[in-house]
């Protein structure tokens, strides 16, 4: 899967994510509402339960007020010393009165128990102006308890006063006998009161007609799960208890389930959208691995494909140097400007006689040991390239014992990466050399006697003329003309007549002596000889030495006078201060043949000579 193809499935579990964090909260909440329901049902039950145990308590405690009215109205008014030990009974009941005092029918103090902290009361008397006489009033006339509202105590504080109406028989009539009286200061009551119950569980304020009288613990306006009802101290309704349930009740009611399934569901949709997310990526992977695979498989494919045709072609390349190793020529590569050989076939270096390394390291180290003038030579190939020249040279490679090897090497220079390369194909064409060497000569060659033809003769008459007169040299012309041949052929045949030719022409041959001596046939049974860098001295001497030759040859001539083959000979020397052609040298020769002719023949004339 393409990274770009991920996107829409991240944003559907980013969506999942939020629908289900979505659902996660409003599951909490309505599991929240539903605890914080039975939060409030609990917290009322308990707030009411406590306000009944309050209320019980109270009815509870004062009943022994109501115990000595009881004794009073039956027994008549009680007397003090009676009273002070009922009196401090119910004190030690309920240590939450103040003073529990007798006021009489005329609503003046009369009996207060305990006297210390109540001083301030002893003369206390009941006016009308006061807030509790019109409640004293309901109290004497219907007989009941009364409990009054709050006021402030002459004692200093503000407290309660609890009503009993007193009674006493008089005359077979009930007679009022005033009030038997609790007094109560408003906190020590609650918290007597509260004493007696659970009072931890709730934050509390006792409230008369909506204004706080008393508090225990924390304010409560504030709290949401506060709740005020109504608390009946005996028969006054004007009071309420406002609770709101302290941390620990919470603690204790609060259930932890909403905020376990909160996380529970978050933690869950959490793990559910990463487990997706993984599979989504395990996905993505596997298909990325599968593509990768698939890459590799063609690349793999692609790479044996590769190897297997530079296998080939390496094999090929084998193939191809095995077989320039098979050839004649030689053939090699090197780096003109290092030397260095990049290839060479075994023809190369076999051929002279060397091993491979050998080779190399003498064309590296010492090229003109291995082929003379090599780099006049490199130079030359790389002007004829440029030139577009014949890229075939003639050299000569030196080989291992010393000796020179003809070699033709055709060459090619390449350039390749800012480096030149010479590929060389160097053939030992000696037997060609030789063969055209041969062909050269027999094509100077007379075919009958061996010696140099007319042509020939021609030639080098003409290059020897020009060389010698530079040098300032001499040079001496024979012409020879075997006597009487006409008749020799006449009388014993033209096949003895070629026989002679040759026996004569051997003889012609041996006699000279110098390098640069030439022995031509002329014309039929005509010689001449070519002494180069030879004067007249030399010339007679060569001359004498052939006719000598001649007649040791003893050919008998039936029609000589001699009776044997002899010849006549022509000679003339070159004055090199005379700028002669070679027409003339030959005519002057020739005269000095006819020369010799003409004075009996077997002999030999100068030119100078037969002028004189
Ligand atoms: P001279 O002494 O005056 O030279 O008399 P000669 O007979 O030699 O006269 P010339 O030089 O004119 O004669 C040439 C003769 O040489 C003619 C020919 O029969 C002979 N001859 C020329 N060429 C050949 C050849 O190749 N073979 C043979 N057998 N004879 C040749
Ligand atoms: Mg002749
Ligand atoms: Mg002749």
């Amino acid at each position: 899967m393409p990274a770009s193809s991920a996107w829409p499935a991240r944003l559907a579990l980013a969506f999942l994510l939020l629908v289900l964090s979505g659902a996660s909260v409003l599951l909490w909440r309505q599991i929240e509402g539903v605890q914080q329901q039975r939060l409030d049902e609990r917290v009322g039950y308990q707030a009411r339960s406590l306000v009944r145990q309050l209320e019980g308590t109270l009815h509870l405690e004062v009943a022994s007020l109501e115990r000595i009215a009881r004794l009073w109205n039956s027994l008549g008014r009680l007397p003090r010393a009676s009273w002070d030990d009922e009196v401090e009974r119910a004190l030690r009941g309920f240590p939450a009165y103040q003073s529990i005092q007798w006021v009489g029918d005329d609503l003046r103090m009369r009996w207060l128990f305990p006297v210390a902290g109540n001083e301030a009361a002893l003369n206390f008397r009941l006016y009308p102006e006061h807030p509790n006489y019109p409640l004293a009033i309901e109290a004497r006339d219907t007989g009941e308890q009364r409990f009054s509202n709050s006021f402030d105590l002459v004692q200093g504080g503000r407290g309660f006063v609890l009503y009993t109406p007193l009674y006493r028989q008089q005359d077979g009539q009930r007679v009022f006998d005033g009030f038997l009286q609790g007094v109560f200061r408003v906190e020590p009551l609650m918290v007597q009161l509260l004493s007696q119950i659970d009072r931890d569980a709730f934050n509390l304020e006792l409230l008369e007609n909506g204004q706080v009288l008393f508090r225990h613990g924390d304010t409560t306006g504030d709290d949401p799960h506060s709740l005020q009802l109504g608390l009946s101290l005996l028969n006054n309704q004007a009071f309420s208890l406002r609770l709101s349930p302290t941390a620990r009740m919470l603690e204790q009611l609060e259930s932890p389930l909403p905020g376990v399934v909160l996380g529970a569901s978050l933690a869950i949709s959490l793990l559910l959208v990463a487990a997706l997310a993984l599979a989504l990526e395990n996905s993505r992977r596997a298909h990325a691995l599968q593509l990768a695979n698939r890459r590799y498989k063609v690349e793999a494919e692609r790479r044996e494909e590769t190897e297997q045709r530079l296998r080939e072609n390496r094999e090929r390349l084998q193939l191809v140097l095995d077989l320039t190793d098979s050839s004649h020529d030689g053939l090699f590569i090197f780096d003109s400007g290092s030397r260095e050989l990049l290839h060479m076939n075994q023809a190369t270096y076999a051929t002279l006689g060397y091993r491979p390394e050998q080779f190399a390291e003498l064309l590296r180290e010492d090229p003109e040991k291995l082929l003379p003038g090599f780099h006049r030579w490199l130079q030359q190939v790389r002007e004829a390239q440029r030139d577009n020249l014949s890229r075939i040279f003639q050299r000569e490679l030196i080989r291992r014992d010393g000796s020179r090897q003809p070699a033709e090497i055709n060459t090619q220079l390449v350039e390749l990466h800012g480096r030149e390369y010479l590929i060389a194909v160097s053939r030992d064409n000696s037997e060609r050399l030789q063969l055209e060497d041969r062909l050269q000569r027999l094509s100077q060659q007379d075919g009958l006697t061996g010696l140099y033809n007319r042509r020939y003769f021609d030639q080098r008459l003409q290059a020897e003329l020009r060389r010698l007169r530079r040098a300032g040299a001499p040079l001496t012309l024979l012409l020879l003309d075997i006597d009487h041949f006409k008749a020799y052929n006449d009388a014993l045949g033209h096949l003895a007549g070629d026989d002679a030719l040759r026996k004569v022409s051997a003889v012609l041959q041996d006699s000279l002596q110098r390098e640069g001596d030439a022995a031509c046939r002329y014309g039929g049974e005509e010689f001449a000889i070519i002494l180069a860098g030879t004067g007249l001295e030399g010339g007679e001497h060569v001359a004498a030495r052939i006719h000598a030759g001649i007649a040791a040859l003893e050919l008998p001539h039936p029609a000589s006078p001699l009776e044997r083959l002899s010849l006549s000979i022509g000679l003339a020397v070159l004055d090199p201060v005379r700028d002669e052609q070679p027409g003339e040298l030959i005519a002057r020769c020739d005269q000095a043949l006819y020369s010799a002719k003409h004075e009996g023949r077997n002999r030999t004339c100068l030119w100078g000579a037969a002028l004189a």
